[in-house]
């Protein structure tokens, strides 16, 4: 079944799971097991003016192509690079006059491929793409009439209704691309903006507690010529050491989820049940679910009940608001929840957890920067207690309580944090992604700025309130 070969994984029948990767030498922690351009990948619709179709990163002012209007590009080095993954998506959008959704865009570009170097693009594909899986047969009613719907708007488009390829060969590829789609980040990693398949990705089997972690890497941009510039790729990074025939495995869902909740939306999404170490022994569920035993009486099981009902309900609420961009409201109903929680959740317990992270996030959008960092320092407390510590999650949410702190003037513990977090993201992103480059001149930043505190702390506020140019607070005046 292996059709290509890679120099530190390969392919093995991982028992019950089916196929899997394994290390094939010793992985050392951060190292690259390997790199993968995309077979195919689209831009979501909601975003399809605003994030280049090309490099997949959100520009301002991008330039449409002039034939289909539809696709959008940072310049003419990035309409050229992508003319060829384009031409054809461009010649049906114009003679079926509209593009269909973000899906149909994605299976037409797979079939395209597949046409064009068939299902295998590369020496180091380990298989073919039309031999990925898929789970159409386990669907459920609903999901398989959107898949049918899907089917038919891609027979319309594809080949403007002259039908080439059956109903089920097209279904076959819905399915792959459902169960394998990976969704694609702007080039802060921030927000996710597209959907893209990466046939070797898709051998690498789900661990809650995984040994790797996947990272899209948007490659450099700024030459000149497209020819030089660096594709956009993932990466999948150790995570720690890992012994050469150890199974490569990568977390599919949240570790921040109990394992009940876990298990059911990798059986709901992914249609497996997971039998992982932290599943089966119940690890940290615990935690995540933990009362208060603080110095005060400990809450009754039935107090933890309620206010457990409560911070659901009020999480609700919180989103709407959140939707309808009422930042005010939100930041009362969290402060509201925090307060029934406080002497009664523990600070690991996740439905706390939720809610520090929405008002740590809120005040900072209202620049409340020192009641930020509180909320933000309680928080990342307790991620470092539940995430392993090399998790993406865990140093971005460091990354922010060290900006937050740093924002607020607390350039102690804001430095110590961007440290922290840069220690992270150079093992789970790599030196060479955007964000690690911007954690590492924030670090020098903050380094310098820690120094001038140290000799002269009146100098730095005089030098922060400048920075922010932020009238002067009542602590540096007299100066
Ligand atoms: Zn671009
Ligand atoms: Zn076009
Ligand atoms: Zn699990």
């Amino acid at each position: 079944m292996t059709v290509g070969s890679m120099e530190s994984a390969q392919l093995f029948d991982a028992g019950a799971k089916g196929r899997g990767l394994r290390a094939s030498k010793e992985l050392n922690i951060g190292e690259v097991v390997f790199a993968e351009p995309s077979f195919a990948a689209v831009v979501f619709d909601s975003l399809f003016t605003q994030v280049c179709h090309n490099c997949f990163r959100q520009q301002p002012q991008l330039h449409r192509c002039a034939q289909c209007k539809f696709a959008h590009y940072c310049d003419r080095t990035c309409q050229t690079a992508c003319w060829d993954e384009h031409k054809q998506e461009c010649g049906a959008i114009r003679k079926t006059g509209k593009a269909p959704s973000e899906n149909v865009r994605l299976a037409s570009r797979v079939l395209w491929r597949i046409h064009k170097d068939t299902g295998i693009a590369s020496d180091s594909q380990l298989v073919s793409v039309e031999q990925l899986q898929e789970h159409v047969a386990d669907l459920s009613q609903d999901d398989l009439q959107k898949l049918q719907a899907d089917v038919k708007s891609f027979q319309q488009f594809w080949s403007y209704g002259r039908k080439q390829h059956s109903d089920d060969d097209v279904s076959h590829i819905f399915g792959i691309i459902k169960c394998n789609g990976f969704t694609l980040s702007d080039q802060r990693g921030l927000q996710a903006v597209g959907v893209g398949l990466f046939p070797n990705l898709c051998l690498v089997n789900h661990d809650c507690w995984p040994n790797c972690t996947v990272i899209l890497n948007h490659g450099s941009q700024t030459a000149l010529s497209s020819a030089l510039h660096s594709k956009r790729r993932i990466e999948l990074r150790a995570l720690r050491t890992i012994a050469e025939g150890e199974e490569l495995t990568v977390s599919y869902v949240d570790y921040l989820n109990t394992s009940a909740e876990r298990q059911k939306k990798l059986k709901e999404h992914f249609h497996f049940d997971c039998t992982c170490d932290h599943c089966t022994k119940h690890i940290n569920d615990n935690l995540m679910t933990a009362a208060a035993d603080g110095d005060g009486a400990k809450p009754s099981a039935e107090k933890v009940k309620e206010v457990t009902a409560f911070s659901e309900k009020c999480l609700e609420k919180i989103e709407q608001a959140r939707v309808e961009g009422d930042y005010q409201e939100v930041l009362r109903l969290s402060l509201q929840c925090l307060e029934k929680q406080e002497n009664v959740l523990a600070d690991t317990n996740l439905h706390k957890l939720s809610v520090l992270s929405v008002v740590s996030e809120v005040l900072s959008y209202m620049q409340s920067f020192s009641e930020a960092a509180e909320y933000a320092k309680r928080m990342v407390e307790g991620y470092a207690k539940l995430y392993q510590p090399n998790n993406a999650q865990l140093g971005m949410a460091i990354m922010r309580a060290g900006i937050t702190h740093w924002h607020a003037g607390h350039i102690e513990a804001g430095h110590v944090l961007i440290c922290k977090a840069y220690g992270i993201l150079i093992v789970t992103h790599g030196s060479n992604h955007a964000i690690t480059r911007d954690l590492e001149s924030m670090r020098t930043q903050t380094e310098m700025e820690l120094k001038m505190f140290r000799e002269n702390k009146d100098a730095y506020h005089i030098m922060r309130a400048t920075a922010l140019k932020m009238p002067m607070g009542s602590s540096i005046k007299g100066v």
